[in-house]
């Protein structure tokens, strides 16, 4: 994949916490029902508010590897984007295409929803146990050719909540752009 320092100034990889992000979108780490959960789904909906479980409702739930979109609410950002990454369970499933098929859904919401500057977290490593140096390889996979092929998106952020999830998506950012 051909990759410049355009692509890579459009990408950050920061420390901290999703719902305080000013993007246009903030990407959800849901689970099938979309009425809410725990680790960054809970803090989403908690710093949301109730209209956002509410607008949740009326969606019918989230395929694992689709996204659906609703409004930001409370939120800095306009519009949240759910998608509903794989539980890992050894490779066994499917997971990395699923995982990989996350990020995409995503993108292709954000597109048609004029949305130029998406943050993500780092999807199914909580909770659902895909191990993380695997995640941000797909993870950042994804991004850069998203990066490369869409030239109307001009930011995407990769928020780590912790430090060795933020270790794990700098050593794949490192090795990726390596191999340009
Ligand atoms: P999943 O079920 O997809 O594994 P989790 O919410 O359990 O989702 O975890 C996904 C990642 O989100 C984990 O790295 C977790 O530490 C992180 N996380 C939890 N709260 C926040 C937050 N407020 N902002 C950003 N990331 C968060």
């Amino acid at each position: 994949m051909q990759t410049d320092s355009k692509t890579y100034s459009r990408l950050s990889i920061v420390q901290g916490d999703i719902t305080t992000q000013t993007v246009d979108a903030i990407v959800n780490a849901a689970n099938n029902s979309l009425l809410g959960g725990g680790g960054v789904d809970g803090a989403i909906h908690r710093a949301a508010g109730p209209g956002l479980l509410k607008e949740c409702r009326t969606l019918g739930g989230c395929e694992t590897g689709s996204a659906k979109i609703t409004k930001g609410y409370n939120l800095p950002a306009n519009y949240v984007i759910h998608t509903v990454g794989p539980v890992w369970q050894e490779g066994a499933n499917n997971e990395d295409a699923l995982l990989a098929k996350c990020y995409r859904s995503c993108f292709t919401l954000a597109g048609k929803h004029g949305i130029k500057s998406i943050a993500f977290p780092s999807i199914s490593t909580g909770v659902y146990r895909f191990p993380v140096d695997r995640a941000s390889r797909i993870a950042l996979k994804e991004i850069y050719h998203e990066l490369v092929t869409n030239i109307k998106l001009e930011r995407v952020i990769v928020i780590c909540f912790d430090n060795s999830t933020f270790d794990a998506y700098l050593s794949a950012e490192k090795e990726l752009s390596s191999k340009k």
